[in-house]
């Protein structure tokens, strides 16, 4: 049995009931409740760090009804990486990285598909679809597999090619359409019905944010139960960042952290993107959909994110910000973070490194916070983004060794 007390509507607080399918409700995403009293009486919480390193180590905390059948590929408990030679660059004294580069499949989307494909698979569904602009395709794929799932993946033509090839090699029936994520969201809508599928979209079933949230779990325990000053986190669809925030909550209403502070949820998006941001400047609740979204981040692509007040009401009662980079950062900010720290992060966490550096120019970062970072995926996964410039060298002539001295360094 797990602690789920029940679900309820994000928009308008319904009570909706646990242990059965649910995607949205009234268009409009699903939180998991808990019943927090019981787990505070039955759960020591430093016990938990005698328990296995993965993420399901926080099982009282997750939905899965039973903790020894869960879809699993020994994802989480990442490590949170001091970064001084990074920090510096930046103007941080405390700056840390959380490391979701070293996922089963390279990304922290695994956080996510280890729940919600357990779900799933608990309430009975074969087959399972997925609209991707990158990593949520190949890493629902290989849980798909895992749990013996029929696995159908839809990606913009322009997703990065390891993208499409993790969803082909672990099986997926995959198929690259000539639109961004919310076109190929709709042909997953359209053939819910037909095809029988579950739609695991970001968002639509209540079960990926809970996996999401054990970052915020695991911040906190490898912190020693403490919070944070400021989480930075590349906001796309944003359940990184409601989880992460939802964690906290919970923490805090159990006792588990040792002060009152919460951390401040800054919300990061490329200038080519920037719903979110821009209806945090304008004083929204809701954003409008972003006219030609492009960004070489593609886990930033979401013109049209389905839980935007979700990010935008944590952002503000955690008297955090919202903030968009410019796309040129990006590249810079894959560089830097290599050559300070032997970190390949993805472009989406450099995204976050722009911002950085921008909050702490403004002052809204003091130099001393306690900030981090999460590298949510490989930068390893986009080599089209950093080898088109490598300079070409002839076998034939002999090298000019002070040509290559002064070119371009690392
Ligand atoms: C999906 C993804 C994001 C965005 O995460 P959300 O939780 O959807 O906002 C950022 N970075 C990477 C590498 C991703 O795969």
């Amino acid at each position: 049995m797990s602690y789920v007390s029940h679900l309820e509507g994000a928009i308008d607080a319904a009570v909706l009931p646990a242990r059965t399918l649910q995607t949205l409700h009234v268009g409009r995403p699903i939180w998991v409740r808990y019943d927090l009293d019981a787990v505070r009486d039955r759960v020591d919480r430093d016990a938990i760090a005698t328990r296995a390193a993965t993420l399901w180590r926080y099982h009282e905390l997750l939905p899965a009804e039973d903790p020894d059948h869960v879809v699993t590929l020994g994802e989480g408990m990442t490590p949170l990486l001091e970064c001084p030679r990074l920090g510096a660059a930046l103007g941080l004294e405390r700056l840390l990285v959380k490391d979701d580069s070293q996922m089963p499949t390279g990304s922290f989307k695994d956080r996510g598909q280890t729940v919600a494909i357990t779900m799933a698979k608990f309430f009975g569904q074969r087959r399972v679809a997925i609209p991707t602009a990158g990593n949520a395709g190949g890493s629902m794929a290989a849980y798909a597999a895992r749990a013996g799932l029929e696995a159908w993946v839809f990606m913009p033509e322009d997703t990065p090619q390891i993208n499409q090839l993790e969803a082909l090699q672990t099986g997926a029936r995959a198929f690259l359409v000539d639109g961004l994520i919310n076109d190929c969201a709709q042909i997953v809508a359209a053939g819910r019905e037909p095809m029988g599928w579950f739609d695991l979209s970001t968002l639509k079933e209540p079960y990926r944010i809970e996996g999401k949230k054990t970052l915020g779990l695991e911040l906190a325990e490898q912190l020693g139960w403490q919070a944070p000053d400021v989480v930075i986190y590349p906001t796309g669809g944003g359940t990184g960042l409601i989880g992460i925030w939802k964690a906290f909550q919970e923490l805090a209403a159990l006792g588990w952290i040792e002060s009152a502070t919460m951390p401040r949820m800054v919300a990061v998006q490329s200038e080519g993107c920037a719903p979110i941001v821009r209806a945090y400047d304008r004083g929204e609740r809701f954003a409008e959909p972003f006219a030609g979204a492009s960004t070489i981040a593609s886990g930033l692509r979401v013109p049209v994110a389905v839980g935007d007040f979700m990010i935008l009401d944590a952002v503000r009662a955690s008297a955090g910000t919202a903030i968009a980079v410019d796309e040129a950062s990006i590249l810079e900010g894959m560089r830097l973070a290599a050559r300070c720290e032997g970190l390949v992060i993805c472009p989406e966490t450099a995204v976050c490194l722009g911002a950085a550096e921008r909050l702490r120019g403004s002052g809204w970062l003091a130099p001393d916070a306690r900030v981090v970072i999460c590298n949510c995926g490989s930068g390893r996964k986009y080599p089209h983004l950093m080898t088109a410039a490598l300079p070409r060298l002839s076998s034939a002539e002999p090298c000019d060794w002070d040509r290559l001295l002064q070119g371009p360094g690392p």
